[in-house]
């Protein structure tokens, strides 16, 4: 039999309910190959052994008693955003040191309702800020892919890369992600895997530490798209704790895979086509195009005119919030605290050391567009711009667009300690120029993998919807996976 952890969650999800081998099996093959490569991919900053063998009995239980729930036994890496009861919860930040909340998040719980098995909790950017996983204060995670001539670590993306990286590197069968400006997608089309941001609303923000709250987004990193819709359905859900939560029931997602792209309009918008945009890039495009048309969706030139706003808006709306929401650590509730001879001193001490250089960074940016004076220049007028980019896209969809094909990123995977993006960080910022106007508009987006470049690393694909409306990405997101038919698989070094 193929190693327990290569087979993908579906067919994990099958082999499990066919009794060929138990939750406690699969789970222990997990976290051996998580022992084995961890000490050098650094995606785990907590293992939770204890945990996953008991969740893996009970499941093994509740299958004998003929009581088997949709993810039973399956085991998962959890992003360290999302809140775990009594676990390790730290947003990759040194401030939140030995922070183990009293609740559970409502996406965990969910997972945990359906039977799932949490394996640890994944590295990520801290606070989830930057696309590189380089800001963790648990040190970067490496990327499982290395281009086919040479041996340089790259990074997996961010701020979800220890969620993507688990995932390639089958540490985890699937994992869970949040997404502010592309935190899914962006590690996901770098590592070769699918993600999916729903739409603002489909997955409650309730117990996940918070960065830019009208922005966050919970949602899966997987291997295929049709993990990736199986573990959406368990995810999603209406909670009366998160006020922004939408009334509406789940679809199976699952079920809308293999529903094709027959009859469906694909936009595609051609703002995206930016000044120095890769030929590699433009050409994966194209195929995607061509792909889509091939199984009989008609494809339309569109225009998303405020597009080239997009990431200089993100840049104030969203330190703007984080700067507000980051103001409760201040070392009297949570984790650190460095004493200082007064409480204002043992504020700003605790701050100092606890927050890294990028979290400082947006925090003083955030401070700034919201101070009396430049509010009105920068945050308010930065709000009527994003209402504008949304109304760019209702126009799409009025129009009888059906969905937006992009790329998912500028480039493939970079370097670790790649100079240009540390000495400008506008350039870090710059991964993000084909998603984040997907989180400005609330709008579902799905990343999957769709070739490679010339060194042999992943490009993905963007597809954008209308709200609500997955299941129309994960139907068209199949088609490209299934029309590219290539084996993301990362050649093992670790
Ligand atoms: N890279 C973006 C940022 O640093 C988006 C991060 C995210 O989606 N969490 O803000």
């Amino acid at each position: 039999m193929t190693e327990l952890t290569k087979l993908s969650l579906a067919a994990a999800r099958r082999g499990l309910a066919d009794k060929q081998f138990s939750a406690v099996e699969l789970t222990e093959a997990y976290l051996a190959a998580i022992e084995r490569a961890n000490p050098k991919l650094n995606a785990y900053v907590a293992v939770t052994a204890h945990e996953a063998r008991a969740m893996a009995n009970a499941s093994d239980e509740r299958r004998a008693a003929g009581d088997a729930r949709p993810l039973d036994g399956i085991p998962l890496g959890i992003k360290d955003l999302f809140g775990t009861k009594g676990v390790h919860t730290q947003a990759a930040s040194h401030i939140l040191d030995g922070f183990k909340p009293e609740y559970e998040s409502t996406v965990t719980a969910n997972l945990w309702r359906d039977g799932a098995v949490m394996l640890g909790k994944l590295n990520m950017d801290e606070f989830a800020m930057g696309s590189s996983n380089e800001t963790s204060y648990y040190g970067p995670v490496i990327n499982p892919w290395r281009a086919e001539d040479s041996n340089a670590n790259l990074v997996p993306g961010g701020s979800s890369g220890g969620s993507a990286a688990a995932v390639s590197a089958w540490l985890c069968a699937g994992a869970t992600a949040t997404d502010t400006g592309g935190s899914i997608r962006q590690p996901a089309a770098f590592t070769g895997t699918v993600g999916i941001k729903p739409t603002y609303g489909r997955c409650s923000r309730w117990g996940i530490v918070a960065f830019a709250s009208s922005l966050d987004q919970a949602g899966p990193l997987a291997r295929t798209v049709e993990d990736a819709a199986i573990l959406l359905t368990s995810m999603a859900g209406f909670d009366p704790k998160d006020s922004t939560s939408a009334e509406l029931a789940v679809p199976d997602f699952a079920a809308a895979v293999e529903r094709g792209v027959k009859g469906l309009t694909i936009g595609i918008p051609r703002e995206y086509r930016m000044d120095g945009m890769p030929e590699e890039i433009e050409r994966l495009w194209q195929q995607g195009i061509a792909w889509l048309k091939a199984e009989g969706a008609t494809v339309r030139d569109i225009s998303l005119p405020h597009t080239r706003y997009a990431l200089p808006t993100y840049y104030i709306i969203a330190p703007a919030e984080a700067s507000s929401n980051l103001a409760r650590y201040d070392g009297v509730k949570y984790g650190l605290r460095v004493a200082g001879k007064d409480i204002t001193d043992m504020y700003e001490l605790t701050r100092a050391k606890g927050f890294g250089r990028e979290v400082k960074r947006r925090v003083m940016i955030g401070t700034y567009v919201l101070s009396a004076g430049y509010y009105d220049a920068y945050y308010v007028r930065a709000q009527k711009v994003r209402t504008l980019i949304k109304r760019d896209f209702e126009a799409a969809f009025a129009d009888g667009i059906d969905a937006i094909l992009t790329p998912a990123t500028p480039s493939a995977a970079f370097g670790i300690g790649d100079e240009d993006m540390r000495a400008d960080p506008v350039k870090m910022y710059l991964n993000d120029v084909f998603t984040v106007t997907v989180n400005m508009a609330g709008l579902p987006g799905l990343a999957v993998p769709a070739g490679k470049d010339a060194r042999g690393l992943p490009l993905g694909l963007q597809l954008i919807g209308r709200p609500f409306d997955e299941e129309t990405l994960f139907a068209a997101g199949r088609v490209i996976e299934r029309s590219a038919g290539l084996d993301f698989s990362p050649r093992q070094w670790w």
